[in-house]
């Protein structure tokens, strides 16, 4: 049975590239005559807000999706991030890290993969306990993966692409991802692997943005003894000049384009999707 997912996060309105993504989703598992789900990627409270979760399902309503009930709203599932954190770190595998964002910033190396920020040098991975509780009553923490540590006990890892085939997963390239810190207590890279797993996700369909991040899902799963989907990275619908879309596009969110009189039907042919039934 084939289940995939749809897993915005609320952080302002759905434009046309996200529905195209749900509509990936949606038809994926309506071919296969298998399980589509909703999920509300809402953990961080600085930046998702519950209107835009509700304008989101209303918005995917219009169009004529449906969905599985309950939805799973990630800031509902704290305990299943922290056991999976809790697994991590009796495998010896989170450590505390207490550099500021400058400090990491003038030591790191250059990362190859921009979005993700740079690459972590290891500053606090081999502090002692004592210096630990030290830096603790002055400074936040961030939870960090041992990279090293936990590639070392996975070995190589691959995972399969739809439309790539077979991935050799290369994590390390990542560093010492962050996998929680003080005011979000998971991370994109954590509840994403554990809710995938936890909601019996079989095929993951989702931007080719997030194509390298796969790899640290890989690990994550291997580590956390989780299920790996099968995944289907599409390519990210772009602008007449090439851009891709984002939350600068107002003309093109779902609720500017209904408010101009576009019809569902006329945005599944804007997404290419006009053959889509429901
Ligand atoms: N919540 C993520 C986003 O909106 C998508 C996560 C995923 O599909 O894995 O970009």
């Amino acid at each position: 049975m084939i289940v995939t997912r749809f897993a915005p996060s609320p952080t302002g309105l759905l434009h046309l590239g996200h529905a195209f993504s749900a509509f990936t989703a949606y038809q994926a598992a309506r071919e296969a005559g298998g399980r589509f789900l909703l999920r509300i990627e809402d953990i961080d409270p600085g930046r998702c807000k519950p209107q835009y979760a509700q304008a989101l399902m209303e918005d995917l309503r219009w169009l004529g999706l449906t969905w599985e009930e309950p939805v799973r709203f990630q800031s509902e599932h704290g305990a299943d991030y922290a056991a999976a954190l809790e697994r991590l770190r009796d495998m010896g595998l989170l450590y505390p890290c207490f550099c500021t964002r400058r400090e990491i910033g003038e030591l790191a190396a250059p990362q190859e993969n921009d979005d993700a920020g740079p690459v972590y040098p290891g500053t606090c991975r081999g502090l002692s306990e004592g210096e630990r509780a030290a830096l603790a009553a002055t400074r936040p923490c961030v939870w960090r993966l041992d990279m090293a540590g936990a590639i070392a006990m996975t070995g190589g890892l691959s995972w399969h692409d739809e439309t790539r085939g077979e991935i050799a997963a290369d994590p390390g390239r990542f560093g010492d991802v962050v996998l929680a810190r003080k005011d979000v207590p998971t991370s994109y890279h954590l509840s994403v692997t554990v809710d995938d797993a936890l909601q019996g996700v079989t095929l993951v369909t989702r931007g080719e943005d997030l194509f390298a991040a796969t790899d640290v899902h890989r690990l994550l799963q291997a580590l956390l003894g989780l299920p790996t989907p099968l995944y289907r990275h599409h390519r990210l619908l772009r602008d007449a000049t090439g851009r891709r879309f984002a939350k600068r596009d107002k003309s093109l969110t779902l609720r500017a384009l209904r408010q101009a009189g576009k019809t569902p039907r006329d945005v599944r042919e804007m997404a290419g999707f006009d053959s889509l039934s429901f």
